[in-house]
């Protein structure tokens, strides 16, 4: 019976393997799922490391574990790459940009999978410019900045949406336009509650047992995590104390990953001075997860002010916290106060 399956598989023309092997590659739900093919046997190794099928791998296949990085994870990467993934010229960029600080290559690789489209990517690589990450304060490009945003939002990428409504409230790289970024946080918004809808009516319709929707855990908003981000959060866990001893930080959000590329690079929450954000994203996300019920009292945050640190130290160039106005959070999104 071995005998026979083997020659069965042995009679498959290799298109109808590449074929089988391209739809392994893009629905797999972690690396072992397709890498453990790999190993079966030479012929599955020579036509799963083919072009076609490396070009299909998805986010999953690509979602290596920091603590499992080697020279071999980088170069499946690299082949990835090479075989014109969009989303490895993306988890590469990151990890180089921020891991292995390959700044201009990991940009670039970014710009790649930016140029085609990729809402992560432009995402990214507009907070890159919105902070100046990987220079210095003067190296932010707020323009450039707010064109990425754009791009990002419109492909429907829900923190480029919050993002690009604070841009236009606070008149961040483009002209103040209150009404259109009040209703760009709306939009954000709507679209994270359709998010959770699918398991709200799970919970609703197939489990035995009365359901109190106001006890709903909406940190569920955020199950979904880019599984680059994971890598980052755990990357920079090995590594914390050599982070912290530079005097950088991570971005308090404990899902996004991204560390501070310079002193003082994240905005910190003022109402406690203990937090600080990479953007406006992580900020309203950790707000609704954590920060709500960490931070100052009530009376105090209705008011407080989100400092931009670098300003604190009489830096020149950010203009999105000075002049008349202040921010403030209101249920749980931060949003301008006239002063
Ligand atoms: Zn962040
Ligand atoms: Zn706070």
């Amino acid at each position: 019976m071995k005998k026979l399956r083997s020659d069965l598989f042995e009679s498959l023309h290799d298109d109808i393997v590449i074929c089988i092997l391209c739809k392994l590659s893009s629905t797999a739900s972690s690396p072992s799922d397709f890498i453990s093919v790999l190993h079966t046997c030479k012929r599955m190794n020579k036509l799963g490391l083919h072009p076609l099928v490396l070009s299909k791998s998805c986010s999953e296949t690509l979602a290596i574990r920091a603590k499992n990085w080697c020279e071999e994870a980088h170069r499946f990467l690299k082949l990835c790459v090479n075989s014109g993934n969009t989303e490895a010229n993306y988890i590469l960029g990151m990890i180089r940009f921020y891991c292995l600080q390959n700044r201009t290559s990991g940009a670039s690789l970014m710009a790649k999978a930016a140029v085609r489209s990729h809402a992560p990517a432009l995402y990214s690589l507009a907070l890159i410019q919105f902070n100046g990450s990987g220079g210095l304060k003067n190296d932010k490009d707020l323009r450039a900045g707010f064109a990425l945003c754009a791009r990002s939002a419109f492909l429907g990428h829900v923190n480029a949406i919050r993002e690009l409504g604070h841009c236009l409230q606070d008149g961040y790289g483009v002209r103040k336009n209150l009404t259109e970024g009040r209703r760009l946080l709306v939009q954000a918004n709507a679209r994270e509650v359709a998010s959770v809808l699918p398991i709200l009516e799970n919970k609703l319709f197939n489990e035995n047992k009365l359901f109190n929707v106001y006890e709903f855990n909406f940190n569920r908003i955020n199950e979904h995590i880019h599984p680059v981000n994971r890598f980052m959060v755990e990357w920079f866990g090995l590594r914390e104390k050599g982070l912290s001893g530079q005097g950088l930080r991570m971005c308090s959000y404990k899902e996004c990953g991204r560390p501070e590329t310079r002193r003082n690079e994240f905005r910190r929450c003022s109402g406690c001075g203990k937090v600080n954000y990479c953007s406006r994203g992580c900020q309203a996300h950790d707000w609704r997860v954590h920060h709500k019920v960490e931070c100052a009292p009530i009376e105090v945050w209705m008011g407080h002010t989100v400092d931009d640190v670098e300003e604190e130290d009489n830096m020149n160039g950010d203009d999105r916290f000075v002049g008349d106005r202040t921010v403030g959070i209101v249920d749980g999104e931060v949003v301008g106060i006239d002063m």
